[in-house]
């Protein structure tokens, strides 16, 4: 896609604060809220988090995964979504739930349904829009990978980090569901098998990078700490 057609953050919020009165009341009274940003290292697609007043924090939270999660991954492991995020809607809607009814974790939807972004605009240029849920909380209680997890958690027990190492996994799974689910939108025809599996990798080398990075600056203070009985 030409660098030009590419719709921005600006220009998003720009064409929300341009839309009629009485369409902006009723998002506004309805407790409607919209977030944007980048996966950090790319100029598209553009992520829109539309979500409740009450799940700001939820919110932020994603947006942090999108753009530093995403950023601190391996290269090998970013670049197996290469393809992908390169043929996504330069739009991309997520609507962030903290359930599902089905109890799902995401789903992409055929149709673009939030209010604001079913008409086309000018402001997306030639982008093109794509969207999905996830169910943020739901995703708290998924046992992504049960045994590697809990090997991991072992490894953090000893030391204090295990909360910052639950926050640090619980973002890098929030942000494998929302891969997964960008893959379901570019490639509607890939079976679920092949798309989980991509989506599962992603989630297990990059929180292994973050373990080892982290790890081995713990080892380095606890190193210190004992050397001065040496
Ligand atoms: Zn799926």
């Amino acid at each position: 896609m030409e660098k030009d057609n590419l719709p921005t953050p600006g220009a998003v919020e720009a064409y929300l604060r341009s839309l009629p009165l009485r369409i902006r009341w009723r998002l506004w009274l309805g407790g409607r809220r919209y977030l944007t940003t980048l996966f950090l290292d790319r100029t598209a697609p553009l992520v829109v988090i539309a979500h409740s007043f009450r799940d700001a924090s939820r919110a932020a939270q994603l947006a942090l995964a999108i753009e530093q999660d995403w950023f601190l991954a391996p290269a090998a492991s970013r670049e197996a979504y290469e393809e992908i995020l390169f043929k996504a809607p330069g739009l991309v809607i997520v609507q962030l739930r903290r359930k599902n009814l089905c109890g799902c974790l995401g789903h992409r939807h055929v149709l673009v349904n939030e209010l604001p972004f079913v008409v086309a605009h000018e402001a997306f240029r030639a982008a093109g829009a794509g969207e999905m849920d996830i169910a943020y909380d739901r995703i708290g209680t998924w046992a992504a990978l049960p045994i590697s997890d809990g090997a991991l958690d072992a490894r953090f027990l000893a030391g204090s980090r295990l909360e910052e190492f639950h926050a640090e996994q619980f973002r890098l799974r929030v942000l494998s569901v929302l891969l997964h689910e960008i893959n379901h939108l570019v490639f509607p025809q890939e079976p679920e098998s092949s798309v989980r599996e991509r989506s599962l990798a992603f989630y297990r080398e990059a929180l292994a990078h973050y373990v080892e990075r982290t790890i081995s600056t713990m080892s380095f203070t606890i190193d210190r700490s004992f050397s001065r009985f040496g």
